[in-house]
């Protein structure tokens, strides 16, 4: 048996290590699979136990630099690993700037006439940079020359190999002009020194790379916020008495007490009292909601003015919330198909870069000095080999998609739109069929009884309703509660044999005789003539009829009656603008569902469906070209869900079956449709972006730094600026991404 887990990882600078880890542990034996996602730094591990354990696992990537941590407390581990950067940012910062400052005087002076020169000596300023350089290369750098070390011993290498080799060559070149100037004129070597590059390039990009931590803990937030939900202790009644008990040793069955003001601990049934309750922080449903006696209650919820006790019902990682945490923190993991083409070219990226670089030295060398004096040459390979170097920007390839999925699916969370996975993040956005189901979705989902009329002498009105309820007592059909609710009867007929005729209605054996309840199919099975004008006159008007009969008679009808929810109209209107056509799919009668749609402006019915049929209504849509969401309860539609290209399950209360959807609406509202999609459209475009941008930027970058435009219009980068280009590249992706946080859905 193997055994999945998914372990924070330190040590990651690119999708270069992402992709390196990936690669080393995927070979060992035992494991099965490995997904190493740059985006929230874990590695999710296949793995047989018996073979392997993460200790070996580890063992096997602590060579290159990564290790895996086993510690689990990766959010506060990371907040300190901010602050030990940040600390060194303090003495970094100022003496890149100053250092920048001094260089763009440089340029100045050398450009424009009249410029005042520098006012230090160049033989002395020479001195102190090597100094500074010295202290910022083999400090501030030495992750970038334990990269360096690590590429020569086991040739894999990384942004901050490429980092390394970079500045470690400019650094040495410089220092053997400065400390060896006999050598210098007997090879004829250029005059130039670049301690600058060394110190700019590493303060700039040790600075984007702070940033960029910092941003990425920040795209986690909605997770945050969500185990802050998590009460800490709960007040549980003991024998009579208030005892405060920490909320691990809360037991399902314990009578829990809240008091107003207070936060609800665990998921439960209200015994006693009554309230108003806050349930926004989880379902998104911004109105507080009235409960009494019987109500579920929903743990991290806020308890508003009344007091009550309930019984707990779920505790620990059972609960509504614990799911959910575990959800979307699993949802962020997981990795979107568009992450496809930037993850190959990430693994092949480095070498690539490494060898262009080499090129760049070896081109400027051999053939710029042909026309060229041969130290100028020199000094140009010199600068493009180090620009190529440090401008390349795997980082943010490897930031563009996961950041954006990590705040598209905690923004959903949030906002009670739980999302599974990227996959189904991405796929939302293309739907362009809508499927629903009827009761729940579009109406109210509380139908009730509008007419009764007895067909036969029989059974009086109060006997007929007696018997329907008797029957439908046993039932969990939306038609069964309202019947009951109509009969409003304490106490039932004897029954026996109850069974569900799946599409069509109920029967049982009451008072010795048998019983149906149930639509015109269900009459047409048995066989017992109906007068269908009868029917027709509520069906026409948007009413399912029940039909209540024994086996040779049909006895009564009662009609049921559910409302349009108050924003189905708007919200299918509104879908209608983003081009997506709505379909109704139902088992109820077809006349009945057409008046619904009529109402609800919905595009086409298809009605009369048995449940075992819905699944193959998808199908034929799906063979039709369309991508189909389908919306449902998640529970009687699963079939139906599963087969669609999104499911969709509207919840209500705890009983969510969230892991049987890719998409679960958490307060059944019928309008967070239209925000799910468009949180998919949001995030994809913002994806688009970040890929674009990646890869415009390392595709102009690269040859620029390369020296490319100089034999054409004698335009050289110098490397300070392909240091900042390359801080401000990976920061800027994650910032966009950091935009959908604050964007309306
Ligand atoms: P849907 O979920 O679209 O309403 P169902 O398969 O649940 O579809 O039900 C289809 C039809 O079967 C209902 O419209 C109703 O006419 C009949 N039916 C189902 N359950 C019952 C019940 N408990 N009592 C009476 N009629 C029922
Ligand atoms: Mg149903």
């Amino acid at each position: 048996m193997s055994q999945a887990l998914s372990v924070p990882v330190d040590g990651m600078h690119c999708a270069s290590c992402a992709m390196t880890i990936q690669k080393t542990l995927t070979k060992l034996n035992g494991v099965v699979d490995c997904q190493v996602n740059f985006g929230n730094e874990k590695a999710k591990i296949t793995f047989d136990p018996d073979q392997t354990n993460l200790k070996d696992l580890n063992k096997a990537i602590e060579p290159f630099g990564y290790s895996l941590n086993l510690n689990g407390i990766d959010r506060l581990h990371k907040l300190e690993e901010l602050n030990k950067q940040r600390n060194k940012l303090i003495f970094v910062l100022p003496i890149t700037l100053m250092v920048f400052i001094i260089m763009i005087w440089e340029i100045a002076a050398q450009t424009f006439e009249g410029f005042p020169s520098f006012f230090i000596p160049m033989e002395i300023f020479q001195v102190i940079l090597l100094i500074i350089s010295t202290i910022i290369l083999f400090w501030i750098g030495l992750d970038f020359l334990k990269e360096v070390v690590a590429f020569a011993k086991y040739k894999v290498a990384n942004m901050y190999t490429l980092v390394g080799i970079g500045t470690l060559t400019a650094y040495l070149y410089s220092a053997l002009i400065v400390l060896l100037p006999s050598l210098k004129t007997q090879l004829n070597l250029p005059e130039m020194v670049y301690f600058d590059v060394v110190i700019v390039v590493i303060g700039f990009i040790y600075f984007g790379k702070y940033l960029e931590a910092r941003s990425k803990l920040r795209t986690g937030e909605a997770i945050e916020k969500l185990l802050n939900l998590q009460s800490k202790t709960a007040l549980v009644e003991i024998d009579g008495k208030e005892l405060k008990v920490l909320i691990e040793n809360v037991k399902v069955g314990d009578l829990i007490i809240v008091k107003p003001g207070s936060k609800i601990p665990v998921d439960g049934i209200i015994l006693e009292g009554k309230s108003s309750i806050d349930e926004s922080m989880i379902t998104g449903e911004s109105m507080p909601i009235d409960k009494t006696i019987n109500d579920k209650v929903i743990g991290g919820t806020i308890n508003k003015y009344g007091a009550f006790k309930f019984l707990a019902s779920k505790v620990g990682s059972e609960t509504l919330l614990a799911r959910i945490i575990q959800m979307v923190d699993e949802a962020q993991g997981s990795k979107a198909p568009i992450q496809g083409l930037a993850d190959k070219i990430s693994a092949i990226f480095v070498p690539i870069v490494l060898i262009i670089s080499i090129i760049t030295l070896l081109v400027w060398i051999i053939i710029g000095s042909q026309f060229l004096p041969f130290s100028q040459a020199l000094s140009i390979a010199l600068l493009c080999f180090v620009g190529v170097l440090v401008i390349a920007c795997p980082c943010a390839l490897g930031l563009a998609t996961p950041t954006a999925i990590i705040v598209g699916t905690g923004k959903g969370a949030e906002n009670g739109i739980l999302i599974k996975n990227a996959e189904s993040l991405e796929k939302l956005h293309k739907v362009n069929i809508i499927v629903t189901d009827k009761t729940g979705t579009i109406t109210k989902g509380e139908p009730e009884v509008s007419d009764v009329s007895i067909l036969n002498t029989f059974l009086n009105e109060r006997e007929a309703l007696k018997v329907l309820a008797t029957l439908e007592k046993n039932s969990e059909h939306p038609i069964a509660k309202a019947i009951l609710k109509k009969a409003n009867l304490t106490e039932f007929y004897k029954v026996s044999d109850f069974e569900v005729i799946e599409g069509k209605g109920v029967k049982a054996i009451i008072n010795d005789e048998e019983y149906f309840a149930g639509n015109f199919k269900l009459l047409e099975d048995l066989k017992i003539d109906f007068n269908t004008l009868e029917i027709d006159k509520y069906t026409n008007q948007g009413k399912t009829p029940v039909i209540l009969a024994n086996k040779n008679n049909s006895l009564a009808i009662v009609t049921v009656a559910d409302a349009l929810k108050d924003n189905s109209k708007s919200t299918i209107q509104k879908l209608h603008k983003l081009g997506i056509k709505i379909v109704m799919l139902t088992g109820d009668n077809k006349k009945t569902a057409d008046y619904i749609a009529k109402e609800a402006g919905i595009d086409e019915v298809i009605a009369e469906v048995l449940p075992n049929e819905k699944a193959n209504k998808i199908k034929e849509l799906q063979s039709k070209n369309y991508v189909v969401a389908m919306i449902g309860d998640g529970i009687n539609d699963a079939p139906a869900l599963a087969q669609a290209d999104i499911g969709i399950a509207m919840g209500s209360g705890t009983d969510i079956a969230i892991e049987s959807a890719e998409i679960t609406l958490l307060n059944g509202d019928f309008s967070k449709v239209l925000q799910a999609i468009k949180l998919s459209k949001f995030t994809m475009s913002a994806i688009k972006q970040n890929l674009f941008w990646a890869f415009a930027y390392n595709i102009i970058g690269i040859p620029i730094a390369a020296g490319l435009l100089y034999p054409f219009f004698g335009i050289l980068l110098n490397p300070i600026f392909a240091g900042l280009a390359m801080a401000l590249s990976s920061v800027s992706v994650v910032s966009n991404s950091l935009r959908l946080k604050r964007i309306k859905i």
